[in-house]
């Protein structure tokens, strides 16, 4: 198999790791002219990196093959799909021409579980050990571990990746049984101990021995860990996926958590007969917020796409905005609401705690009105230093004012006084989002 049709088949298999947000998008371009602002050649997705530049990254798997039958999963051993794997000298060379024709600023590399986890982490580490030592690449570096491979491979990566990922995959042990009976949440999670330990250990051995001014032990893994978890392939609620971000982010330091739709592309289920374990065409949910309502064949439902969105929000507001799981879900059916981002849901649930003054509170304070973020969060504490803040003042510095006027007050006048939740909820629904959720394929 030429070099050519590999890369089709490994960065096809690749793409529904949801680790680079513009993973399988073949971009949108002016019918029979060039393309503008499409992903380049197969493979090519984008990423973050530590510093928040964005990057194009070679997105591939070293081999499809796979020993592991996980049902969500179009490379799983059952699967009847093409299969091939690079060898490490190719991957080397594609990488450094793509890099070297600018189409790519780093890598992000998995593979299929196609020996002894020990052994395919290897070729993994290999590979990115030849590409810094024997040519020289500089560039970005995602390497995944592989589930059950041992620490000191972990050790070994993180001399060469910039970021690791174990992924978790699904929320529960029952689910990962259920879809990935050959995986334990007990050795993914295991692995990401080890790499948090090995991280800090790092970081304290290079501040104890940097010596004239120069790093003299190498970083590990400098951009962190990340992970991804699969949303709607197992019926665990929003609570039970955010209790679980929240607690990853607190005891294992994680970078990110990736939440994927899941999406029933290449999962045609044995004999074409879909997989009774997962949601298919015809399964229908309790709970339009909630569960997935029908499946197509063509990509995530259109309600996993929202539960999914709805999800990095409640995400970005663990991460940025100090909010804790519980807050953010409180006592109700488990899911986000579907027609409310959860900022704004939990402020229509605790008007008790507005109206915010936005000439006096405190930076925390502010976080929590709706229309405020952290950066317009910022330029109002730094505005208010030098003149009292009036509201053509907050929008003329970003505030939202359709959505923070109903939760503020400026040196005491109101635009609107929180009193009525149902009314503001009507003023404030996303009504897109209440559309009917069934999707043509
Ligand atoms: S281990 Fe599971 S998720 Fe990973 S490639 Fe194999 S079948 Fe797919």
């Amino acid at each position: 198999m030429d070099i050519g049709e590999k890369l089709t088949i490994l960065a096809g298999a690749a793409k529904y790791d949801a680790s680079c947000a513009s993973s399988g998008s073949d971009g949108k371009g002016v019918k029979g002219g060039k393309k503008f602002g499409t992903s380049l050649p197969a493979g090519v997705c984008h990423s973050w990196t530590e510093d928040g530049r964005c990057v194009s990254l070679l997105k591939v798997l070293f081999s499809n093959a796979c020993r592991f039958d996980c049902a969500y999963c179009v490379n799983r051993a059952s699967a009847d799909t093409k299969r091939t794997t690079f060898t490490v000298n190719e991957l080397v060379d594609l990488t450094c021409q793509f890099y070297r024709r600018n189409y790519i600023e780093g890598l992000f590399l998995s593979s299929g579980i196609f020996a002894d986890p020990d052994i395919v982490m290897e070729k993994l580490i290999e590979t990115a050990r030849k590409l810094r030592t024997d040519v020289g690449f500089g560039g970005y570096i995602h390497m995944k571990i592989i589930p059950g491979t041992g620490d000191k491979m972990i050790r070994e990566a993180g001399l060469w990746a910039d970021r690791l990922s174990a992924n978790i995959e699904l929320p529960t042990d029952k689910s990962l049984q259920n879809l990935a009976p050959e995986k334990s949440g007990k050795v993914i999670l295991g692995a990401m101990k080890d790499t948090n330990e090995i991280g800090a250990e790092n970081v304290e051995d290079r501040r104890k021995f940097r010596m004239g001014g120069k790093d003299s032990v190498p970083a590990f893994a400098p951009a962190g860990q990340s992970t991804q978890l699969i949303v709607g392939a197992s019926p665990e609620s929003d609570k039970t996926i955010l209790n679980l971000s929240g607690a990853l982010y607190k005891k294992y330091m994680l970078r990110r958590v990736y939440y994927s739709a899941f999406s029933p592309v290449g999962l045609p289920g044995r004999d074409g007969i879909p997989d009774p374990r997962l949601p298919h065409a015809g399964f229908s949910g309790p709970e339009p917020s909630s569960v997935p309502l029908v499946l197509g064949t063509g990509g995530p439902i259109k309600s996993l796409i929202l539960r999914e969105h709805r999800l990095y929000q409640a995400d970005w507001l663990l991460r940025f905005y100090k909010f804790a799981p519980n807050e953010i879900l409180e006592g109700e059916d488990g899911f986000l609401e579907r027609g409310l981002d959860p900022k704004t849901a939990w402020a229509i649930r605790h008007l008790d705690y507005f109206p915010v003054e936005v000439n006096r509170a405190p930076y925390d304070e502010l976080l929590r009105v709706p229309g405020i973020g952290a950066k317009t969060g910022r330029r109002i504490i730094e505005t208010r230093r030098s003149r009292s803040l009036s509201f053509e003042t907050l929008r003329r510095i970003g505030v939202v004012l359709k959505r923070a006027r109903h939760f503020i007050t400026a040196s005491g006048s109101f635009i609107d006084r929180p009193d009525d939740p149902k009314r503001i909820r009507r003023l404030l629904v996303d009504e897109e989002t209440l559309q009917p959720l069934l999707f043509e394929f």
